[in-house]
C-alpha cells in the first residue's frame, strides 16, 4: 500500500497542529461532531428527492465511545459517508473555507490563539491524537474505506469491511506529559463536559454510554434569557470564521402570519471580499431545525448584504426547490419583516450607542449610500436617516436629521463640499464664503457620497446644495457689482476662456483671500467626473467647469493689464491660473511640462 503525502499547505496546518501550539486542545471534539451532523443533514437531505434511500429520522445519531485499552476515542455517525476519491480529497488537503480562512490569517498575523475561533475542521483532532484512524461507507458506494495517518508522514487509504452508511473516526490519544494529560479525553466528565459546552445545539442526539448528551436546541430557538453572550459570540464565530465579535446581535422571532425565529449578526469590520462580486448576500434557510438552503439570498435586500445569520421558519416545505423559493410569499414576508427589524435596530445604535454605529457605518457604510442611489432611488427614504456624514462645526460624524435641526435661520439649503480628506476640503477657497455665513457643511469624502445625496435630492424639505457650483452665491451686496464687472470684462473673459478648456471664465466675490477656485455648473460635479471616469466602462463625462477668480484680488489689476498690454502673455497667465485651480482640487495637469515652463519664463523675468 502506497503512502501518499499530504498538500504542502495543509502540512503546514498539520504540523501546527500537532505540535499544538495551541492551549485550547478541546476545539477538536466540537469539529468532529459538527463534521458528523453535516454529513447527517447532506444525507436527510438527499433522502427527500432519492426515494431509494429508506431513512430512520429517528435513528439519525453521533455516538461516541472509548477503547480503555488502546486509548482511544471514537466518534461515529451514520451520514451520507466518504468514497474512496472523498476521503483523498477532504481528508489530503485543506478543502473548506474555515480552514482556508484560517491559514489566510495566519499567513498575515501568526496569532496562533485565535485558532479556536475558527473552523480548522478535521485537522484539529492531530492536536490529541498520535494515530487517527478514519473509517467510512458512502450511501454511493458498496464499498467501505478507511484512512490511516498519523499526520506526519503522509496517509493511506485502503479498502475496510464497513458495511453501514457513515463515518467511525477513531483516534488514539497521545500519551500523556508532565504538560498535558492527554487521556481525560476519555474520561466519562471531560466527554459530557465538552459536548454539552460545545456541541448542546447540534439537531441530531449525540450518544454517549446509552444517554443522549446534548438538548438539540439551536441556539436560535432556545429562550433568550438562558442565553449568554458569549453563546452568541462563540455561534457567530464559528459559522463565520470571523475573530472579532460582531457589532450587534439580533435575536428576534414572530408569530401569527407568518413565523420564524431569526438569529442575525452584523459583523463590526468588511469582510476582505465584500466590495468584490465574490461576495454573497445571504441568510442560512431552516426549516424547523433542518438546514434547506446554506446561503438564501432572498431573505435579504441588497443594502443589508452584510448581515449575516439564519432563520428557522416552518412555512416552507423541506423540499422547495431554489427557484421556486424567490416567489414563496412566506420568503417574502420574512424578508420584509427582517429588513425592517435590522434597520429599526441599526436606528437604535445610532440613538444611543453612536460610537458603535460608527464603528459599523464605516465598515458598512458605503453599502447604505450605495442602497439610497441603486435601484433609482427607490430604497431611499428607508435608508436615509442612517446616513452619517462630517460636519465642519462638530468636526465629526452626524445625520441629516441633526444638520437640519442646527441650520440658522435663513439657510435655505444643506450645504456640502467633496474632496479627498477633510483636511482637504477645509482648505478649498469655495468653502469660506458658507462658513462666513456661519452655515454648517458636510464633507464628503467617500467616492460614492455626492451620488447617494443627488439620489435623495432634498431632506425634509431642504435642498442640497454643493458648495462648488458656480451659481452658488451668498454675498447679496455685492451681486450686482460683480455682474456689471464681467459684463464691462467680456472680451477680456472671453480671451481667456479660449485658451483654456473650460465653459466659462468669471470674476466673482466669494474667494475671500484665495485668487482663483474651480466650480461647475450642470449636473455633474468634479468629483463625480473623477469617480465616474475612474470606472472600468466606456462611459465617460466632463464637468461644465467655471474658473473663478477672485474680483477683490490683485490678480484682477495684473489680468486686465494684461489684456490692453499684451494679450498672448494673458493666455499663458490664464493657464497657469488654471492648474492653479485644478491642483487645488486634487485634479491632474493634462500638459505639466507646459506648465512648469510657463512658470519658469515668468519668474526668470
Ligand atoms: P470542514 O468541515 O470545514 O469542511 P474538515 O477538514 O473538517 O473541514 O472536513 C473536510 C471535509 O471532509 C468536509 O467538508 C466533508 O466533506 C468531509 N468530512 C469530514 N468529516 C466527515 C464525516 N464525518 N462524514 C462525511 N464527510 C466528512
Amino acid at each position: 500500500m502506497k503512502k501518499k503525502q499530504f498538500k504542502s499547505e495543509s502540512k503546514r496546518l498539520l504540523d501546527l497542529m500537532i505540535n499544538s501550539i495551541y492551549t485550547n486542545k478541546d476545539i477538536f471534539l466540537r469539529e468532529l461532531i459538527s463534521n458528523g451532523s453535516d454529513a447527517i443533514d447532506k444525507l436527510y437531505y438527499e433522502s427527500l428527492t432519492n426515494k431509494d434511500l429508506k431513512i430512520k429520522k429517528k435513528d439519525l445519531a453521533i455516538n461516541i465511545s472509548v477503547n480503555n485499552d488502546n486509548k482511544a476515542l471514537i466518534i461515529e455517525d451514520n451520514g451520507i459517508g466518504m468514497t474512496e476519491e472523498e476521503l483523498e480529497n477532504n481528508l489530503g488537503t485543506i478543502a473548506k473555507s474555515g480552514t482556508l480562512a484560517f491559514k489566510e490569517m495566519m499567513d498575515k498575523k501568526k496569532d496562533i490563539n485565535i485558532i479556536g475561533q475558527f473552523g480548522v475542521g478535521f485537522y484539529s483532532a492531530f492536536m490529541i491524537s498520535k494515530k487517527i484512524v478514519v473509517e467510512s461507507k458512502s450511501i454511493n458506494s458498496n464499498q467501505g474505506y478507511s484512512w490511516v495517518s498519523d499526520g506526519l508522514d503522509g496517509y493511506t487509504i485502503s479498502e475496510c469491511d464497513r458495511k453501514e452508511n457513515g463515518t467511525k473516526i477513531t483516534l488514539y490519544l497521545k500519551d500523556d506529559t508532565d504538560d498535558f494529560t492527554y487521556s481525560d479525553y476519555i474520561s466519562d466528565y471531560k466527554i459530557k463536559n465538552l459536548v454539552t459546552k460545545y456541541s448542546d445545539y447540534i439537531s441530531y442526539p449525540i450518544i454517549y454510554n446509552n444517554e443522549t448528551l446534548n438538548s438539540m436546541v439551536p441556539l436560535w430557538k432556545k429562550n433568550k434569557k438562558d442565553i449568554k453572550e458569549e453563546d452568541y459570540n462563540n455561534f457567530y464565530s464559528d459559522k463565520y470564521y470571523d475573530y472579532e465579535k460582531p457589532v450587534k446581535v439580533i435575536h428576534t422571532s414572530a408569530e401569527g402570519m407568518i413565523s420564524y425565529n431569526a438569529l442575525l449578526f452584523i459583523p463590526s469590520h468588511t469582510p476582505m471580499d465584500y466590495y468584490t462580486k465574490e461576495y454573497e448576500k445571504g441568510l442560512s434557510l431552516y426549516s424547523n431545525g433542518v438546514l434547506i438552503m446554506e446561503n438564501c439570498k432572498d431573505l435579504l435586500p441588497d443594502y443589508l448584504a452584510f448581515v449575516k445569520g439564519v432563520v428557522d421558519t416552518e412555512d416552507v416545505s423541506l423540499n422547495i426547490s431554489r427557484e421556486m423559493l424567490q416567489q414563496t410569499r412566506s420568503i417574502q414576508l420574512i424578508e420584509k419583516n427582517i429588513d425592517s427589524k435590522v434597520r429599526k435596530e441599526l436606528e437604535d445604535m445610532l440613538n444611543n450607542d453612536r460610537e458603535n454605529y460608527k464603528k459599523f457605518f464605516e465598515a458598512f457604510g458605503p453599502q447604505l449610500k450605495f442602497g439610497v442611489y441603486n435601484n433609482f432611488g427607490m430604497d431611499k427614504d428607508k435608508l436615509k436617516d442612517l446616513l452619517l456624514f462630517y460636519s465642519s462645526k462638530k468636526k465629526d460624524y452626524i445625520t441629516l436629521k441633526e444638520y437640519i435641526s442646527n441650520m440658522k435661520e435663513g439657510q435655505e439649503s444643506i450645504y456640502y463640499a467633496s474632496g479627498e480628506t477633510i483636511d482637504k476640503i477645509d482648505n478649498m477657497p469655495q468653502i469660506e464664503q458658507v462658513k462666513d455665513k456661519d452655515y454648517e457643511i458636510l464633507y464628503l469624502t467617500d467616492y460614492i457620497d455626492e451620488f447617494a445625496i443627488t439620489a435623495l435630492q432634498e431632506y425634509e424639505g431642504k435642498k442640497f446644495s454643493n458648495v462648488k457650483e458656480e451659481k452658488l452665491d451668498l454675498d447679496e451686496d455685492k451681486k450686482e457689482i460683480t455682474k456689471k464687472l464681467n459684463e464691462d470684462n467680456k472680451d477680456l473673459l472671453n480671451i481667456m476662456k479660449e485658451s483654456i478648456n473650460v465653459s466659462e471664465v468669471r470674476f466673482t466675490n466669494k474667494l475671500k483671500n484665495h485668487p482663483v477656485c474651480l466650480t461647475t455648473k450642470g449636473e455633474v460635479s468634479l468629483d463625480m467626473e473623477k469617480v465616474i471616469n475612474a470606472m472600468p466602462t466606456d462611459q465617460k463625462v466632463k464637468a461644465e467647469e467655471v474658473l473663478e477668480i477672485n474680483e477683490d484680488h490683485k490678480i484682477k489689476d495684473k489680468l486686465i493689464d494684461l489684456y490692453n498690454n499684451n494679450k498672448e502673455e494673458l493666455k499663458n497667465y490664464t493657464k497657469i491660473l488654471y492648474s492653479e485651480a485644478r491642483l487645488i482640487e486634487g485634479l491632474q495637469i493634462d500638459n505639466p511640462t507646459e506648465i512648469s515652463n510657463l512658470i519658469c519664463d515668468i519668474i526668470s523675468k
